[in-house]
């Protein structure tokens, strides 16, 4: 704990601790010291993480990287954060993200940007971490935590993983309580651990699982031992290739990063054959009226009463000011324009032809992946992400779409349920991790924990 502290003190300029708790660190490495030397191993005795900024963690402040929770701190724990402690997690600080969880780079975020600690070979151009979990992937790649939470709505754990050359899972929706994390799109939205291992993530998303009946879509299923599922013995497995990943416009690196992935699993015994998800193409257009909908009644709540930021009001303002000026104070423009494109496709006149036609093309993609599993694939091969980390700015352009093409691989998985694991594979012509997404079926951790196991 004291290493990681040092190491936090000396990387402030990747800017992925947005709030630091040494103190609170120092009491629970005590505390974990204290149950070793009494005879208890609890599984994260002492370990020590940081927390992405989305969690709520009592007494701390947890903004979710946004002004309008400007000053908010929670009266109660996360589930999730909550089960890391009681197995022994020490807690360093909390993490940078794109506000609300909303970007794929770390650049909506009101503190600022985090930095990827890599850099193209003889190039110091600053890179994005991905994002949103962004502060999460760039504290673990830059050794200043063991471990850290990220939650994944469209591809937040899996995207900053591959930029940073870290392994991350979004478990099966369900596995984990979404109890005390600020709410997202909440029919997608899953948290799952980030690390530098396979088995690192198998021990920590263990301790994240939980039955929990303070949400509802938690699952009473028993949480089985994902690090004794990893033997690294994948033989007479199915890996499915989805035809319809291979996009147009996809650099030929990702193609050959691919190829070998195919090479690695069918060299340890597996079986490779080539699948198709016909409704791909579909993905993201469903995934970006779907998860703004939802984000516009989950972010109604902030209205200057309850939580956080409220403006200050001029002479004569009443409510209806005071809930505009606060809402247009305290969210930044990603999060404006997710609520109005939420706003609209949920409008009266608009409900049938985009969310209710973006409902039905989920239920398809899910059919897709059903059918594929129900002919013995076991688990699907694809790239994480269509290129290595961007420059910091690049993609920051005028045309937003241009980000949300970031995606294309990660939000189906979102869309389907299914547990995604994304793990380093390689590195780029300029020398930057590169990373290959496995794509499970539903509950099946363990195996898919494994088959990455085997790529690693
Ligand atoms: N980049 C996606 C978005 O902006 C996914 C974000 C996430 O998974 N939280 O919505």
């Amino acid at each position: 704990t004291e290493a990681c502290l040092g190491a936090i003190e000396g990387a402030g300029a990747l800017n992925a601790f947005v709030h630091k708790t040494p103190e609170i660190a120092m009491q629970q490495a005590e505390a974990a010291d204290a149950r070793l030397k009494g005879g208890e191993a609890p599984a994260l005795c002492g370990i020590p993480l940081g927390i992405k900024d989305l969690f709520c963690t009592k007494g701390v402040a947890s903004q979710a990287a946004s002004n309008i929770l400007g000053g908010f701190k929670p009266e109660y724990e996360s589930t999730v954060t909550g089960n890391l402690f009681a197995d022994g997690a020490v807690m360093l600080g909390k993490l940078n993200m794109d506000e609300f969880a909303m970007g794929s780079s770390n650049e909506t975020s009101a503190y600022g940007n985090a930095v990827n600690p890599w850099r193209r070979e003889g190039d110091e151009t600053p890179l994005t971490p991905g994002g949103s979990s962004g502060g999460s992937a760039s504290a673990v790649a830059a050794d200043l935590c063991l471990g850290a939470t990220g939650t994944d709505t469209g591809g937040s754990i899996r995207q900053p993983c591959a930029f940073t050359g870290t392994v991350g899972i979004k478990p099966t929706y369900g596995r984990c309580s979404r109890w005390g994390i600020v709410a997202f799109a909440s029919s997608l939205d899953q948290a799952g651990p980030m690390t530098k291992t396979v088995r690192d993530s198998a021990i920590m998303l263990q301790s994240m699982c939980s039955h929990d009946p303070k949400d509802s879509t938690s699952v009473d299923f028993p949480v089985p031992d994902f690090e004794a599922a990893l033997t690294g013995d994948i033989r007479g497995k199915t890996i499915g290739i989805p035809r319809e990943y291979h996009m147009e416009g996809i650099p030929a690196e990702i193609e050959q990063l691919w190829t070998r992935g195919k090479e690695m699993l069918a060299d340890a015994g597996a079986k490779v054959v080539d699948i198709s998800l016909p409704h791909t193409k579909y993905a993201l257009p469903a995934y970006y009226v779907i998860a703004p909908a939802e984000a516009s009644s989950n972010l109604a709540r902030y209205d200057g009463v309850r939580y956080g930021h409220r403006a200050t009001l001029a002479a004569g303002d009443g409510i209806t000011e005071m809930y505009e000026k606060t809402r247009a104070e305290g969210f930044g423009s990603e999060v404006q324009r997710r609520i109005m494109v939420g706003t609209y496709v949920l409008s009266a006149g608009f409900y049938d032809a985009y969310y209710n036609r973006a409902r039905k093309v989920r239920a398809l993609i899910k059919r897709d992946f059903d059918e594929v599993f129900a002919s013995g694939v076991d688990a699907i091969l694809t790239p994480a992400t269509p290129s290595a980390a961007f420059g910091l700015g690049e993609m920051k352009s005028a045309d937003p779409v241009q980000m949300y093409l970031n995606d294309v691989f990660t939000v189906t998985v979102n869309l389907a349920g299914l547990p995604g694991v994304s793990v380093p594979a390689g590195v780029d012509k300029q020398g930057l991790p590169l990373g290959l997404q496995l794509i499970g079926r539903p509950w099946e951790e363990g195996d898919l924990l494994n088959t990455a196991y085997a790529l690693e």
